[in-house]
């Protein structure tokens, strides 16, 4: 799905110099499947080079309040973040309450509801939330054993 991204023309369109620790944000999340941890993050980058904490977090912050990236807020310690351009449009979230994992879902069931928001009407969304919990597949494997 990230093939699709070009990260260094997504930042000057935003006018924001493409710094290589900006673009392995990005890279970071653009490969991932799930959204991600700041933490998780963090590792990612540091296993392919040095950098400190503050500034990941920092560009993080950044890119959230840019509209790059969404943050998600799910009822946990840490907030998990994906990327939020058009590639990745807004979608439901599944989380597990018992090992707190989370699922991205299907844009679709949101895409209709998203498209009529900017509609005639005049409204415009920049945000939408929509989060599912239960068991996950894994943790009810693990139950019924
Ligand atoms: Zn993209
Ligand atoms: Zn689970
Ligand atoms: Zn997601």
């Amino acid at each position: 799905m990230s093939d699709l991204c070009d990260f260094p023309r997504l930042l000057a369109r935003q006018g924001v110099k493409a710094t290589a620790l900006r673009l392995a944000v990005l890279e970071v999340l653009g490969a991932a499947t799930q959204a991600l941890r700041a933490q998780e993050i963090l590792e990612m980058i540091r296993a392919r080079r040095r950098v400190n904490k503050v500034s990941v977090y920092r560009i993080l912050d950044d890119f959230t309040r840019r509209g790059i990236l969404r943050r998600l807020a799910v009822d946990d310690r840490a907030s998990l973040y994906e990327l939020a351009c058009e590639h990745h449009p807004p979608h439901p979230h599944f989380q597990c309450r018992q090992c707190g994992q989370v699922q991205c879902l299907d844009p679709a069931p949101l895409s209709r509801m998203w498209a009529e928001l900017q509609g005639p009407l005049g409204n415009r969304a920049d945000r939408i939330d929509i989060r599912v919990a239960g068991i996950c597949h894994k943790c009810r494997e693990i139950a019924e054993n």
